[in-house]
């Protein structure tokens, strides 16, 4: 099973993806995550990525699609890939399209993750995640806040907020979505594998409700 997550920031991705994982029992492989743990290690690719990432801007394509067609070919994604985050431009769309028939397999499913503008940088702002890099739970202050102040009710690790979720660099990773990530949807469409939904609190429907929707679209 090949899922892509596509969204704006602050939608929810990494939240339905990290409750798909569970439940799907495959990956989930955020190349955000990647790239935050490249800069934490301070590694040659970290330190290309992390100017980019701090602007909220997208890593050139050559960069992401090398990153991603590797991963492709560990052990732990025989039997299936949650891609959270990727693609995000119709070129790496394209590159995806192209790994997948090189080894056999196809995309299942493409779920579009849409939220009303007004309430995502509130969503972005308010977002902490589990430092655990096991684990990685989202919560949000407002929406979905922990038992205990900055511990995660699942591990007990230190909750932390991403140094991008902040005002300015959201705006940017919004304009960003716009400009080269939506036309993914019509791409998507075209192809046949869409799912989109809203995720939002006016109509009460948050990350856990969408991800218990798309498990019963699947069975
Ligand atoms: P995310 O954790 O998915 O919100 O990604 C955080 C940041 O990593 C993005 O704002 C981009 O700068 C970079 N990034 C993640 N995935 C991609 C991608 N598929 N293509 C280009 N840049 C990406």
């Amino acid at each position: 099973m090949i899922i892509v997550m596509l969204g704006a920031p602050g939608t929810g991705k990494g939240t339905v993806a990290n409750l798909l994982k569970d439940k799907l029992k495959i990956p989930q492989v955020s190349t955000g995550d990647i790239f935050r743990k490249h800069i934490k290690e301070g590694t040659r690719l970290g330190k290309l990525v992390e100017n980019y990432i701090s602007n909220g801007n997208l890593v050139p394509d050559e960069v992401t699609n090398e990153i991603v067609e590797s991963r492709l070919d560990d052990k732990d994604v025989e039997k299936g890939i949650i891609l959270d985050g990727y693609p995000r431009t119709v070129n790496q769309a394209k590159e995806l399209d192209k790994m997948l028939k090189k080894r056999n397999k196809k995309l299942n499913l493409v779920v579009n993750l849409t939220t009303p503008e007004e309430e995502i940088i509130e969503r972005v702002v308010n977002r902490r995640v589990c430092s655990n890099q096991e684990c990685k739970t989202v919560y949000n202050l407002v929406l979905d806040p922990p038992e205990k102040e900055g511990i995660c009710n699942k591990c007990g690790h230190e909750l932390v907020q991403r140094k991008d979720d902040n005002i300015e660099t959201v705006k940017s990773r919004l304009d960003n979505y716009f400009k080269q990530t939506s036309p993914l949807i019509e791409y998507y469409e075209k192809q046949g594998n869409l799912y989109s939904t809203v995720v939002s609190k006016s109509i009460n429907k948050l990350g856990k409700d969408v991800a218990k929707d798309i498990i019963d679209y699947l069975n």
